[in-house]
């Protein structure tokens, strides 16, 4: 087996057993591989052991690597990254869903140049620690952010996306991901996308439907 075969199959069995421990069927959560600045060999050995959902977070790398992968069927590109609205045609082009929706003049020239094809499924970014330097929305804003999006015919705001502040303290993270999972609910919304290398195990257990590994598969980043 390649390392990331092996890596790939073992972050599937944490995955497994979180949802166990959360009485969820496996097939509730779906493992988006993070790819970002790996190359794309790298996405070849991941998917020759089963992979489907890969994720990156820039819009170039994205547009270049679903070019040279572009044989590989059924492959589902997850842009995960902050947008801006220059870059926005190469994922709107590719993208199987957009995890990282923050800003409105994104998701008008996203749903513009979506138009006569399906929707694009979205996560709208929220911003639960308050943090300067990370993206999102802060949890006040949500509601009107929403109903101006949902105007827009070629996006679909499925849920909420978030990247908590990183801490080591298991309960910090939990009430985190049970934020998200309540502002969800409040808003009618049913998908979560939140959980990384570092814990996506607490997500799972507090209700993640999508978590986004990078480093526990595919080993560090430069
Ligand atoms: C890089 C990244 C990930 C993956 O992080 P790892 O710690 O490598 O698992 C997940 N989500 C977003 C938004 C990222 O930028």
């Amino acid at each position: 087996m390649s390392s990331v075969a092996d890596n790939l199959a073992r972050v599937r069995e944490r995955v497994a057993k979180a949802c166990a421990s959360a009485g969820r069927p496996e097939s509730s959560v779906t493992l988006v591989a993070v790819s970002k600045l790996k190359p794309a060999a790298l996405i070849r050995e991941a998917y020759a052991a089963g992979q489907r959902d890969f994720g990156e977070n820039y819009a170039q790398e994205l547009r270049d690597k679903a070019e040279e992968l572009k044989d590989l069927d059924g492959l589902r590109w997850h842009a995960i990254g902050s947008l801006q609205t220059n870059k926005v045609k190469y994922v709107a082009r590719v993208a199987h869903a957009f995890h990282a929706l923050e800003r409105l003049d994104v998701a008008r020239e996203l749903s513009k140049r979506r138009e006569g094809t399906a929707p694009l499924p979205c996560y709208v970014e929220l911003n639960l620690g308050g943090e300067d330097t990370k993206h999102g929305l802060t949890p006040d804003a949500l509601a009107s952010f929403l109903s101006q999006v949902r105007e827009l015919p070629n996006l679909q705001v499925v849920g909420l996306m978030a990247l908590p502040p990183p801490t080591d303290d298991v309960a910090r993270m939990r009430e985190g991901f049970a934020r998200l999972r309540e502002l969800a609910r409040s808003h009618a919304l049913t998908a979560l996308s939140m959980g990384t290398t570092h814990d996506f195990e607490q997500a799972i257990l507090e209700g993640a439907t999508v978590v986004r590994v990078g480093t526990a598969i595919f080993g560090e980043r430069a």
